[in-house]
């Protein structure tokens, strides 16, 4: 069964009395364990596309299996990053990790393993009582990590994670990513406009064109990583 499969999925958002086709029937099967880059222009459907992928916007049409199960809502079995990190600005980086944790009903020593071993792993355990605000943009996009991969979801779904740090920092966190990648082993949808960081982080790299959104060439990048 694969990771995800996507079956002829189309989006036509309505706009006033206008309608706007997105995405025109996309079709794409992803082994397990897979990292996936889905590249195109702005403007192109990627976003959308993976926002239906996670259940946060309705498709038009088609279908969405995540391995072999249809879903059309947000479910654990998908954890989601976005650009901008989205933390609890009044709590600091060990209970913005640990709160869903705590809703899910995990119970307390438990989680503080699960977040120590992701805090750890993100290399940010001695910022642990820090507050967010006191962090960099890499930083907290790093908390938000920890916090995606501590409830341990099927799928990881990466809308431009790095799309507003500067040049040098997303660099140390492409480096930072496929090292934590590597040891998770997850399978990872990761939505950018940068081809070299497609290239440099996937497995296999989708390209996306024109409007409505169509399949142009799928791209598997087979070389010996270090
Ligand atoms: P990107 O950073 O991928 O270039 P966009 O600027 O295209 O993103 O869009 C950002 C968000 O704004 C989208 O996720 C979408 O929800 C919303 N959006 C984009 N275009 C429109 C539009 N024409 N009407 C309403 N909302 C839009
Ligand atoms: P990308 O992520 O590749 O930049 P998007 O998925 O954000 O592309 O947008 C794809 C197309 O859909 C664009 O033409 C955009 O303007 C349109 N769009 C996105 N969100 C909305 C929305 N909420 N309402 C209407 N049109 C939208």
């Amino acid at each position: 069964t694969p990771a995800i499969e996507i079956e002829k999925l189309g989006k036509v958002y309505t706009r006033g009395k206008e309608e706007v086709t997105a995405i025109q029937e996309i079709s794409l099967k992803i082994p397990e364990g897979k990292f996936v880059s889905i590249v195109g222009p702005s403007g192109c459907g990627k976003s959308t596309f993976l926002h239906i992928v996670g259940g946060f916007i309705p498709k038009s049409s088609g279908k969405v299996r995540i391995r072999g199960k249809e879903v059309d809502k947000p479910g654990p079995d998908r954890g989601m990053m976005f650009q901008e990190s989205a933390l609890f600005p009044w709590k600091n980086v060990f209970d913005n990790v640990a709160w869903g944790l705590e809703i899910q009903g995990m119970e307390k020593s438990k989680r503080d393993e699960v977040v120590e071993h992701y805090l750890k792993l993100v290399n940010l355990w001695d910022f642990r009582k820090n507050l967010p605000s006191e962090l960099s943009g890499g930083m907290k996009q790093r908390i938000s990590l920890a916090r995606v991969l501590a409830f341990n979801p099927d799928v990881l779904l990466m809308d431009e994670p790095f799309g507003a740090l500067d040049a040098q920092t997303r660099e140390k966190m492409q480096v930072e990513l496929q090292r934590i990648w590597q040891e998770s082993n997850k399978s990872v949808m990761f939505v950018t406009h940068d081809i070299d960081e497609a290239v440099f982080l996937s497995d296999i790299v989708v390209v996306f064109s024109g409007r409505p959104a169509v399949v142009k060439e799928i791209i598997e990048i087979d070389f010996q990583r270090p």
